[in-house]
């Protein structure tokens, strides 16, 4: 990038985000910064997650990204994307280095980002600074007060301590570091957040890193052109204009950009650099089992990182030979065409973060699709873990349609209707089914059926219908007939992943 000295008059504020171990407190101190009245502080009493947000202190703003964790950041890096400037990376001091405490530190050395620490939960009995700073000596981040140049300091989210220490580190590091404010750069953001809202449209939050973002611009991301419809602060305020370092809220887009890549104005030199990635849909090449997954996330940001997460699984997984592959990826709510694309695709729905309405529920029972929400991630990974081992799924999970043969009606054509109660999951129009004389739950895998065939028509009343569910009474009609159909035998659809 060519260095405009002209436009150089100051810095511009740093772009600063939080690793660690997961519950070490990251969310806590972004929080607590966020709400705290630090000195001089312009943002205090938002709460809400953002995005991204910025604090004046001391007359000198600091942008924080309020990443959905870890891998989000490494996500967000591993896109080209230069995410941030500082990275506090998060030791809590009852707990010590952990292994994601060792993942960020690895991280924050291959890509060059200044990293200082904070020892949290300092006010916890079990708290042991300084077998912290021990460790993370053992991980070659020398502390200052062991050497080394690595700034640490030594915080309680919880009793709001030292967060004014946190961040006088924060603008020391950033003077160091000569930050350059290039307000009249080309535009290079980055996308912190992106999803798409049914009333306002697809909301971006990025971070401006140089350049002046403005209403009208016409910008360029993931593929994906936008001209600005409007532009806010993260207050929600209605701005114009946005320089370096600022955290902003944008409309104008109408895909959902990826969180990571980066924003530039149209037809720049830059504009490379926003060029879409593959997205990955099917992820493993030993297909003997393909589990396919309807994806549902809250955001943009964390949908790609539940994908990303998956796919470590499928590449980690030893022994299991799987493949994942992913109907749809999207964020929202999910809903019934969700429920219905894993059933016409063998599927089942995933959602982080989001939910669905008692209708969407009542569909997937009545389709015996498997629908589970997760609010963490690492609750997600270890269930489709043994989702994909076959351990967690209970039996009832695995039938995809179970029925108990009641009433046998004969028609002239020769054809028989075969009246049956739908027991677990559903039947459907052109399923495979199979007719046993003893109930299916009862039976050995390997247990001969009567009959093998497929379901021609169902029939509720007089009418075809395309779908019945557990628990409804319905006419089944196979092809080829099965004559010595009777009450007391057992239709099911095998379940195949
Ligand atoms: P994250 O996963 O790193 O974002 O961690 P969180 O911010 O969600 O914090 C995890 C848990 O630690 C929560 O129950 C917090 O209330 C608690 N916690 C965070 N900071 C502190 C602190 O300074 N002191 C104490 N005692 N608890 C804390």
């Amino acid at each position: 990038m060519s260095k405009n000295k002209s436009t150089t008059k100051k810095y511009r504020p740093p772009i600063v985000t939080f690793m660690g171990h997961v519950d070490h407190g990251k969310t806590s101190i972004l929080d607590a910064i966020r709400k705290t009245d630090v000195q001089g502080s312009e943002y205090g009493g938002i709460t809400q997650h953002t995005g991204a947000y910025q604090v004046s202190y001391k007359n000198k703003k600091i942008t924080f990204i309020d990443t959905p964790g870890h891998e989000a950041f490494s996500h967000m890096r591993a896109r080209g994307g230069r995410v941030a400037d500082i990275v506090v990376l998060v030791v809590a001091a009852d707990a010590g280095v952990k292994p994601q405490t060792k993942e960020a530190i690895g991280y924050a050395k291959e890509f060059g980002v200044t990293m200082i620490v904070a020892i949290n939960k300092i006010d916890l009995p079990g708290a042991d600074v300084q077998k912290v700073k021990q460790e993370l000596a053992q991980e070659n981040v020398l502390v200052e007060d062991w050497g080394g140049d690595v700034v640490s300091v030594e915080v309680s989210a919880k009793k709001k301590q030292n967060l004014d220490k946190l961040l006088e580190s924060v603008l020391a590091i950033s003077e160091f570091l000569e930050l350059e404010n290039k307000p009249m750069a080309e535009i290079e953001a980055t996308i912190v957040e992106s999803k798409k809202d049914r009333k306002r449209g697809v909301i971006v939050v990025a971070v401006v890193r140089s350049g002046t973002i403005k209403v009208s611009d016409k910008v360029t991301a993931s593929g994906h052109v936008a001209k600005i419809r409007s532009l806010a602060d993260m207050s929600g305020n209605r701005i114009e204009s946005a320089g370096p370092g600022s955290p902003i809220e944008l409309l104008g887009f109408k895909n959902v950009p990826n969180v990571g890549d980066v924003m530039v104005a149209q037809g720049s030199d830059l504009a490379e650099l926003a060029a879409d990635r593959d997205r990955v849909q099917v992820i493993g090449q030993n297909t003997k089992r393909v589990v396919s997954i309807v994806l549902r996330a809250d955001t943009k940001g964390t949908l790609e990182v539940v994908q990303e997460s998956l796919s470590e699984l499928v590449s980690s997984a030893v022994g299991v030979t799987f493949s994942i592959k992913f109907l749809k990826s999207a964020t929202g709510e999910i809903v019934a065409s969700d429920i219905e694309l894993a059933s016409s695709g063998d599927g089942i729905v995933i959602g982080f973060s989001t939910k669905f309405s008692k209708s969407v529920k009542d569909l997937a029972r009545d389709l015996g699709i498997t629908v589970k929400t997760y609010k963490t991630i690492y609750d997600l990974v270890d269930d489709v873990k043994d989702f994909l081992e076959g351990s967690a799924v209970s039996e009832e999970e695995k039938i995809k349609g179970r029925a108990e043969i009641l009433k046998i009606f004969k028609l002239p054509s020769g054809d028989n209707i075969i009246g049956c109660k739908v027991l677990a999951g559903s039947l459907k129009p052109n399923m495979r089914v199979a007719i046993y004389d003893k109930n299916p739950a009862d039976i050995d895998e390997d247990y001969a059926p009567l009959y093998r065939g497929n379901i021609k028509k169902l029939k509720i009343g007089q009418g075809d219908v395309n779908v019945v569910g557990k628990d409804n009474e319905c006419g089944v009609l196979l092809k080829p007939i099965f004559h010595d159909a009777q009450k007391g035998l057992f239709l099911e659809v095998p379940y195949q992943i």
